[in-house]
């Protein structure tokens, strides 16, 4: 094959540079001076990631220094969104470190507003502080630039690469650059996964022209599900995707016109409806409905239930707060320091939220460990807090030894977002530096054989290509191959249709659940034979593989959790009410890397918080 190989040895490699992995970069050489630190990134750092055009809040910060919250309260506050169910080591451990992230953020130059009065950050609610943040990925990203020793950008990584020497234990990675075609191989001791969550996995809201619209970055691929599932790393809470009350066709962010702007939603006859289904919500879940603040996947439950009644669309109550002018200006300035597109579908509709209150809609499901759920690989926690049973040895170490994660990638870690995600790339990268000490001169084995043959496997759907292209004169339908957007397309109705997408209203059970995975495992069989025309086309066929392995784990984790622990993210048919005393657990689940098969079970949660 006549594609050069790259070859980079290194002690930490980050792959993934967004905000889990910026941190990771950062901190890494806080406490390895002498090690080296690279990035493999597949976009440029400067703008990839959830954060890329920046954002409006920072969404988790404590306020410990003026009394505001305590770590404890953030605890609290995650597990009752999440209906009961964190890894409250980790998000403890987050939280104790989070405010010092942010301060960091403003010495390296991020505008935080504040209060005229208090000259405190500005509250946009009880967790979020108000930036102009729209250089906040740059910012962060400098950071990440002034302590690695090198970042490669355009580097999509496809697999990591095991030592040989010794079993389970990671040894780098591979991928290829998706600009020049080169192959990379990084050798490292230590591997930090911060390759953010996962969209495009269901069908989404955004079709035909709309089609590459979504609430979660796009580009968000599932490589750190992944590349963790690849080597068989243990994964947890895979089943709790997310679903988001957004504006509609844009997926423009609510969080500022709720708290900030006390906008409220009402149905299409101007009526208050949560209420309506208070008595609905109580019989599946108890006494969940009643804590404060309402749970959120439970306001969108009550919002799907209403629109299913006929009630609908939802409309977010923006004349009366866009009558003030300065809260027009904040409504406004929202959006385009974060989701530009939605002032501008606005603008395209005729709708002026002084005048007409925009509508509202439920988003397709997504898959992420930082925003408001948990999904994401099964890690060692913080030697003072964790549970024994939490615990092995290094603070977000996976089941892999070696192999860290931060942010989207970690499972349990719900409610850190942008800031949080950094923390926790800090904290792998502390980890990371004190696993490599301990190494000493211990010797790792990567093989030619090894690295020879994941450079076949990965650019194997250029090969298909080649030679399929030769059967058909025109047209994009092939006999031989399947193209990455074909092979999506398919990937997100079988995942809509059975495992409780949009077209269902989140609805899936035990037969559908399983009829999707036999679905999903011929759609692994198909992959093999995706043609990629180019070099971009390869980067989402490869793309478009670790969305197939994350959606196979989203399906393999809500077959086996059989309840309906949150109503308005999904719904199980066949058990729809929450059952504390078989499901008040977490889930856990390992795909044998050399059978493809899956194990389930059970891990108790730990409540350390009162
Ligand atoms: C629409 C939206 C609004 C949000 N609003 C807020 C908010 O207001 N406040 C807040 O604090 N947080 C907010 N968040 C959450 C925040 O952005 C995330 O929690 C955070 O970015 C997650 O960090 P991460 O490192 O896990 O992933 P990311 O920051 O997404 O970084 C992942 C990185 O990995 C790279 N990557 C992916 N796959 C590969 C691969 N195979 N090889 C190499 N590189 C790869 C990506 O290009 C990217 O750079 C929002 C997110 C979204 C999408």
């Amino acid at each position: 094959m006549g594609i050069k190989t790259v070859y980079e040895d290194c002690d930490i490699l980050v792959v993934g540079g967004g905000m889990g992995g910026t941190g990771a970069a950062y901190e890494a050489r806080y406490w390895g001076r002498d090690l080296k630190i690279v990035i493999a990134e597949k976009a440029n750092i400067d703008r990839s990631g959830a954060v890329a055009q920046g954002l409006y809040a920072i969404n988790c910060y404590m306020g410990t220094q003026w009394g505001e919250n305590n770590p404890e309260d953030h605890v609290r506050y995650a597990r009752n969104d999440l209906m009961g169910l964190v890894r409250e080591d980790l998000a403890f451990d987050m939280a104790r470190h989070v405010d010092s992230a942010a301060h960091k953020f403003e010495e390296w130059g991020l505008p935080f507003m504040k209060s005229a009065e208090t000259g405190q950050y500005l509250r946009e609610g009880k967790w979020q502080i108000m930036i102009h943040g729209e250089s906040y990925k740059p910012i962060v990203a400098n950071a990440a630039r002034n302590s690695a020793d090198k970042i490669y950008n355009r580097i999509m990584v496809t697999h990591l690469l095991m030592d040989e020497s010794k079993g389970n234990r990671v040894g780098g990675a591979v991928g290829f650059n998706v600009r020049t075609g080169d192959f990379h191989v990084f050798r490292a001791k230590a591997v930090i996964i911060g390759a953010g969550g996962a969209s495009h996995i269901f069908k989404p809201r955004s079709v035909g022209e709309g089609m590459g619209r979504t609430w979660y970055a796009p580009w968000s691929s599932g490589s750190a599900y992944a590349l963790s599932l690849q080597v068989g790393a243990k994964m947890t809470q895979m089943e709790n995707r997310i679903v988001l009350a957004r504006f509609k066709d844009g997926y423009g962010p609510v969080g500022a016109y709720f708290l900030h702007l006390k906008t409220y939603t009402q149905n299409a006859y101007g009526n208050e409806y949560e209420t309506t289904w208070y008595d609905d919500t109580k019989a599946m879940v108890g006494e969940y409905i009643d804590h404060q603040p309402t749970p959120t996947c439970l306001r969108n439950h009550a919002f799907v239930k209403e629109v299913a009644a006929g009630r609908g669309p939802i409309h977010m109550v923006t004349k009366e707060a866009f009558q003030d002018p300065h809260l027009e200006e904040v409504g406004w300035e929202n959006f385009l320091g974060m989701t530009v597109s939605q002032a501008v579908v606005w603008a395209s509709q005729d709708i002026d939220p002084k005048y007409i209150n925009p509508e509202l809609t439920t988003s397709e499901p997504y898959v992420m460990g930082s925003h408001a759920t948990c999904s994401g690989a099964w890690c060692s926690g913080p030697e003072d807090i964790s549970p024994d049973e939490y615990q092995w040895g290094y603070n977000r170490m996976m089941t892999v030894d070696g192999l860290f994660g931060a942010g989207d990638a970690i499972g349990g870690t719900a409610h850190a977002f942008s800031s949080g995600s950094f923390t926790e790339g800090r904290l792998a990268a502390k980890a990371a530096v004190k696993y490599i000490r301990d190494l000493r001169n211990e010797a790792m084995k990567v093989s030619d054989k090894q690295i020879n043959d994941f450079k076949e496997t990965v650019f194997q759907p250029m090969e298909n290509y080649q030679v399929g292209r030769n059967e058909i004169v025109s047209g994009t339908v092939s006999p031989s191959y399947l193209l990455p957007i074909q092979g999506l397309q398919r990937l997100e109705k079988v995942m809509d249709e059975y495992v409780g997408g949009i077209s269902v209203n989140y609805m899936t059970n035990d037969k559908l659940l399983e009829r999707g995975i036999e679905l999903l495992d011929t759609m692994e069989e198909d992959f093999e034979h995706i043609g990629a025309e180019d070099l971009h086309q390869l980067q989402r066929a490869w793309e478009l593989k670790h969305r197939l392995l994350t959606s196979q784990s989203v399906a393999q984790h809500t077959l086996f959790r059989e309840e309906t622990r949150w109503p308005g993210y999904y719904y199980r048919g066949d058990h729809m009410k929450l059952d504390d005393e078989n499901w008040h657990c977490l889930t856990l689940s390992r795909r044998d890397p050399e059978s493809g098969e899956w194990a389930m079970e059970k891990a108790p949660v730990y409540h350390i918080v009162d």
